[in-house]
This record gives C-alpha cells, structure tokens and sequence, in this order.
C-alpha cells in the first residue's frame, strides 16, 4: 500500500527529487510502525507578542523518533502525506498539543495559544470539526484558543468545496486560521479571498533576507500592512537576530518567532524555557 500512491497520487506535482529519497534513513514502511509505536512527537517553538515581549503561545511541531535517530517533518512528511496516515498524524498531534496545554495550565502557566499544522491533502477525509469539539470536550480547552496553519505542499486545488467547508465550520466555532508560509508556492492571495483565514504567517525565507534584499523587504512590509488593512493576525517567522526581530516590530508585525527566541523544543524542555522566560520578562 505504502509503495504506490506516492508516485500515482501526486503526479505532475512537486515531488521530492530521488536523491531526497535516497538520502531519508527509513523505510516507509517504518511510518506504519511509528504510528502504532507513538514515535511521532510534538514538539513546541514559542511564539511571542513583538511589542510587548509577552508570551503569545507556541507552533507545535512534529519530529520523529525513530529508533535510528530524529527525523524531521520535511523529511517524512511528503511521504506520509501522499497517504491516509497523515489522518493518524494529525489527530495524535492535535491530542498531544491540547493535552499540553492542559499540562501548562496546571502548571501554573497562563493560559497559552497553541497552533497547529495541517497538511490541505486529505484535509476534506478528517471530520476535523467534529474531532475537535470532542477532544475540546476532554481536555477542556477553549477554541479561541487554537490556530490551524495550513500548507498546501502538494497542491490541492484552493476551490476544494469540502476544504472550504471544513475551514468555514472550524471558524465558526472560534478556531482561528492561518495561512502558512505566506508569498509561497500555493499560499497565496486567493486564498486570503476565498477562505476564512483570520492570520498571516509570513514565509521564514523572507525574513531571513528582509534586512539584506530589498525584494523580501518590500513583501514582508506589504504582508504586514494587508494584514493591518484585513484586520487580521500577523505573524513571522524565522526570527533570528535582534536587528530582524526591531524591523518587524517597527512595521507592526504582531508576533514573531524563530531561533532568536528558541528552537522547537520538547514538551519538558518547552516548560522549562517558558518558566525562565517568565520570570525574566
Ligand atoms: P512551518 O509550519 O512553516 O514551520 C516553520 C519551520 O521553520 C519549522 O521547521 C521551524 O522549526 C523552522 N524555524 C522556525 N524558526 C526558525 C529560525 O529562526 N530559523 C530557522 N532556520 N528555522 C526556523 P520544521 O519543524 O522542520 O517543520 C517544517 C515544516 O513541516 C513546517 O513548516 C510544517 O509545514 C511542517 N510540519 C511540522 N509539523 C507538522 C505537523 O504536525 N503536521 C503537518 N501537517 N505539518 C507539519
Ligand atoms: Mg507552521
Ligand atoms: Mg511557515
Ligand atoms: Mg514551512
């Protein structure tokens, strides 16, 4: 099963290069066990307030512990993604996220947004509104509280009517939606106009050259204003010096994160960080 649909599914769009596959230290059959075996971890980046310095939340982020060693998302995602184990995936990220933030809150921690990846494939197959509103029901977290950032790595369409559907209901019942990796690939303007998106995430790649490009300048000060002008959440990421975190800040950009800050850690190590940061603040 797992041979297959990878090549077939995803044909005429942007495959990994056989060297990428090549060069990944697993079989794909080894997803199927690291499934079963929870190998797939969440991991947590906090995102912070640009203006304040406040803690705003955390980008739960997925890596693998496989028995060889970590693997990152980029490196098994487009496998799993060509599949129906992207549904497993998304699930146990989901219900480790929200278990965490249970476990920050009784820890004393105040209350901490949380946002989460989806992949648009197969996005349509997951009753994701009805999953939510019972995982709401068992950890007791409030909506408002949880952002979907959404990719579209292997291009669906953007006029997918189940998609559109799905992210309609998420909204209306307070989930706030991001659109990833902003200016790139298929995340695009239309999108902004056809779907309820209510926060930008502006792509690390133009950050990362926003002080030395004028072209990366120009579009992340123009995704920052047309998210003052929708009136939606601007975010940035790929933050990794002060210079970079000032410019931001002085265009408006609401919230930021990147290594300036801290990489994604592990849900222990992400208590620790954010009780230190806490207290210095
Ligand atoms: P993304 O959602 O755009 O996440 C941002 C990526 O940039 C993360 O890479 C993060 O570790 C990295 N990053 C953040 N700040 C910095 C920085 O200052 N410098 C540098 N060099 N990198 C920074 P990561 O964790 O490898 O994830 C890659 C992509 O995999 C993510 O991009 C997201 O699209 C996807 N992904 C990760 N976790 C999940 C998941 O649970 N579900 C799904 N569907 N996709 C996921
Ligand atoms: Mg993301
Ligand atoms: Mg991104
Ligand atoms: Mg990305």
């Amino acid at each position: 099963l797992l041979k297959q649909p990878f090549i077939k599914q995803n044909q005429g769009q942007t495959l990994p290069s056989s060297s990428t596959i090549a060069a990944l230290k697993f079989n794909p059959e080894d997803i199927q066990t690291g499934l079963q075996q929870n190998e797939f971890i969440a991991y947590y980046q906090p995102q912070i307030n640009l203006k304040t310095g406040e803690l705003h939340g955390a980008e739960a982020l997925v890596r693998w512990h496989h028995p060889n060693g970590l693997i990152m998302p980029d490196d098994f995602l487009p496998l799993i993604e060509s599949n129906q184990q992207i549904l497993l995936l998304t699930e146990s990220v989901i219900e480790q996220a929200l278990k965490q933030m249970t476990i920050w809150l009784e820890s004393g921690l105040p209350p901490l947004q949380i946002s989460i990846n989806l992949s648009a494939a197969y996005l349509y197959e997951l009753d994701l509104p009805a999953l939510m509103t019972r995982l709401l029901k068992r950890y007791q977290a409030p909506a408002d509280m949880i952002t979907f950032e959404i990719t579209e790595r292997i291009g669906l369409s953007d006029h997918n009517q189940a998609v559109s559907d799905t992210l309609t209901r998420l909204r209306l019942k307070s989930f706030s939606l991001s659109i990833d990796d902003f200016g790139t690939g298929y995340s695009s303007l239309s999108q902004l106009n056809q779907l309820p998106f209510n926060e930008i995430k502006i792509d690390k790649s133009f950050v990362f050259h926003m002080l030395s490009s004028p072209i990366s300048k120009a579009i992340v000060e123009s995704s920052v204003t047309l998210s003052h002008q929708l009136g939606v959440r601007c975010v940035a990421e790929g933050i990794e010096t002060e210079e970079m975190k000032q410019a931001l800040c002085k265009m408006g950009c609401h919230i930021g994160q990147g290594y300036l800050y801290s990489k994604a850690l592990p849900p222990d190590e992400f208590l620790n960080w954010t009780e230190n940061y806490i207290s210095e603040n």
